[in-house]
């Protein structure tokens, strides 16, 4: 009966293994070769380590199928587009985050997400901000502190993108959560989110399968 079980597990495995590889198959060389490199400034261990689960995290969403799918096909006011798109396409500002070239710090397409982040502290509602005149993103503690490492994700995505070039409004609008920093980052934030549960679920999964073959020993 265990064997059973394990047999049927293995087959599982295969399935989805076959069916990562066939997805990723139709991915640009860009997604899966994509990269993050992190400066990290006031993070203690702890923190630092959320940081790392988080750049995981962005990497698998990028590799995905979803993401590539979900960017080319938004649409805004019933057309297919981004508000506040800085003049470009779906397809556009896909290839524009594969590129990796910030505008200010490494300028050049180096297929990296280049990040130099600063832990700061105020009682302020900013989850993170950062200036289009410098290379650091500054990441409140407030909230980073409390943040699972899929929000974590989408604020370092969200200011990442405002590195990219791309801006949205200071007021809270309806538009807003179409622009491309507001609205790639929550869709990082919800792919992560389910890579996230998925990889918790796996690892319940593994210790139940470890528990039930003691009991069976
Ligand atoms: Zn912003």
């Amino acid at each position: 009966m265990v064997l059973k079980n394990f047999f049927s597990f293995l087959i599982t495995i295969l399935i989805f293994y076959t069916n990562s590889v066939s997805a990723i198959s139709e991915l640009p060389i860009e997604a899966k070769n994509f990269d993050v490199n992190v400066k990290l400034t006031g993070f203690n261990q702890a923190q630092k380590e959320k940081v790392y689960q988080a750049i995981e995290l962005i990497k698998k969403v990028i590799v995905s199928h979803e993401f590539r799918e979900k960017v080319l096909n938004k649409e805004f006011m019933g057309k297919k587009g981004f508000f506040d798109n800085a003049g470009l396409s779906n397809e556009e500002i896909y290839h524009k985050i594969l590129q990796g070239a910030e505008e200010k710090g490494i300028t050049e397409a180096n297929n990296t997400m280049d990040l130099d982040l600063k832990l700061y502290q105020d009682d302020s509602k900013t989850i993170g901000y950062t200036y289009p005149h410098i290379v650091r993103i500054y990441v409140n503690k407030k909230y980073f502190d409390n943040f699972e490492p899929y929000q974590v994700a989408d604020n370092l995505f969200h200011e990442w993108l405002h590195k990219l070039g791309f801006k949205h409004s200071v007021k809270k609008d309806d538009n807003r959560v179409h622009s491309v920093p507001y609205s790639i980052g929550y869709l990082v934030r919800d792919l992560s989110q389910a890579h996230y549960s998925l990889t918790n679920k796996t690892a319940v999964n593994t210790i139940m399968l470890e528990q039930e073959s003691q009991q069976s020993n």
